[in-house]
């Protein structure tokens, strides 16, 4: 198998995986795709499933990275995948296929812990960098997806008292392979410098450096895999056969990444985008009309994005058949206040918690009528002051994050110049 941007739509430039997974974005600016989409075996996907998860998940792979060793495949997807996952009946009909109980207690670990292990093959032990920029949760995720892989290091560039208490306990007590740098300046600021270091040939001469976004081929693949698990998961519960399913979005990696599931054969009726008051594409679903701008803050801010990336990979789904994807896709979005009436009345009702994100997926699988299930994307105490503002209580910590909490933290305090992160990055 071979990938492409979707904008080298004459295919003039492919790439091996590996090369397409150590670019991150491609050189013309579009993002990785495959060059054709393979076709899986519902039945066999039904059989393997009831194993483990990491069973399907490496058949879905196997099909789709048709390249890699398939036991060394199979190897690194159990590796990737050693923790739960689970489809939840709170009542009434309402399912959801939740998908935070990985170490970061959010459904990022399913792409990061599966970029982690497949770079680690790819990379074969050589010294590799890793640089990522973190805002606050995907610095974690990235962190545990490559923690413990051999000859890679991570360094986690964050921003000095702008990331929550609970986010720099996940990220700077991790330990090993994890170095976790404070930079004195913003969010922006440490962008600015993982950007200035991909710039720098001479420091590119003398060390491996690459990126782990959320754009990344090796990040976005693994996504598709959790939708069939979910099928058979409500399936059997149910005993249905085509399920709505309703992703709650922000870059829209996770819904693209479900509608490449359904172009490699799985039965879904119709797909949801349920999004905060950032709602570029469900305004577009309603209007034909595609107007990407800044994005506002929210409840709901993992969805905080005003001009997704991934929506370039559904287009390129569709072939650019605007009116297809119409058909079938549905959107949904509500405000902060509508959110947090969610949290209240499932609590209320299922005494269930969702986190804010997870109440749009319930919000719109309500409105919309749902025969299906909608995707949880993060654990509810992840976002504990949101929950209190909805219900008056805070939900308890899991075990993990507590523990993170009282462990000894580490990082280095570092000023927001690129030399600084130049001669960090030389001496280590
Ligand atoms: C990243 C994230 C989302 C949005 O996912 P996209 O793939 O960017 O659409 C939703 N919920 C949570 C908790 C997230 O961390």
């Amino acid at each position: 198998m071979k990938y492409y941007s979707t904008r080298d739509t004459g295919r003039r430039h492919p790439h091996a995986l590996a090369e397409a997974a150590f670019i991150g974005l491609a050189p013309d600016g579009g993002l990785f795709v495959p060059e054709r989409i393979p076709q899986v075996d519902m039945a066999c996907v039904e059989r393997l499933a009831e194993r483990s998860y990491a069973d399907m998940a490496a058949y879905v792979a196997g099909l789709i990275m048709d390249d890699l060793d398939a036991d060394m495949l199979s190897g690194a997807v159990h590796a990737a995948y050693d923790f739960p996952i689970r489809l939840h009946d709170i009542g009434e009909g309402h399912y959801t296929l939740e998908l935070f109980h990985g170490p970061t207690f959010a459904f990022k670990d399913f792409g990061a812990r599966f970029m982690g292990r497949i770079a680690g093959l790819l990379n074969g032990g050589r010294e590799l960098t890793v640089l990522a920029a973190t805002s606050g949760d995907t610095g974690s995720a990235v962190a545990h997806g490559f923690l413990g892989v051999e000859g890679v290091r991570v360094v986690i560039l964050y921003p000095s008292g702008k990331v929550s208490p609970l986010q720099e306990a996940q990220m700077t007590t991790i330990g090993g392979n994890i170095c976790p740098l404070r930079v004195d300046g913003t969010f922006d600021d440490c962008q600015r410098l993982v950007k200035e270091m991909f710039g720098d040939a001479e420091l590119r001469s003398r060390m491996r450096i690459t990126s782990a976004n959320s754009i990344n081929l090796l990040r976005w693949l693994p996504q598709a895999f959790y939708y069939f698990y979910g099928w058979t998961a409500w399936r059997r519960a149910t005993g249905g056969k085509t399920p709505d399913i309703v992703v709650p979005s922000g870059n829209y990696g996770n819904l693209a990444a479900g509608m490449l599931a359904r172009r490699m054969g799985l039965p879904v009726r119709r797909f949801v985008a349920a999004s905060n008051a950032n709602d570029v594409v469900p305004e577009f679903l309603r209007t034909r009309e595609y107007r990407p701008r800044p994005s506002v803050r929210t409840v709901a801010n993992a969805m905080d994005v005003g001009a997704p990336s991934n929506f370039e990979r559904m287009v390129w789904l569709y072939g650019g058949d605007m009116e297809a994807m119409r058909r079938d896709l549905c959107g949904y979005s509500c405000g902060d206040d509508e959110i947090l009436a969610l949290i209240a009345e499932q609590k209320a009702r299922f005494g269930y918690v969702s986190d804010p994100h997870s109440a749009v997926g319930y919000g719109a699988a309500k409105a919309l009528g749902v025969d299906g299930f909608w995707l949880s994307t993060a654990h509810a105490a992840k976002f504990g002051d949101v929950i209190a503002r909805a219900t008056g209580v805070e939900p308890p910590l899991p075990e993990a994050l507590a523990a993170a909490m009282g462990k000894v933290r580490h990082a280095v305090d570092i000023a927001a110049e690129a030399g600084a992160l130049k001669e960090y990055l030389l001496s280590m």
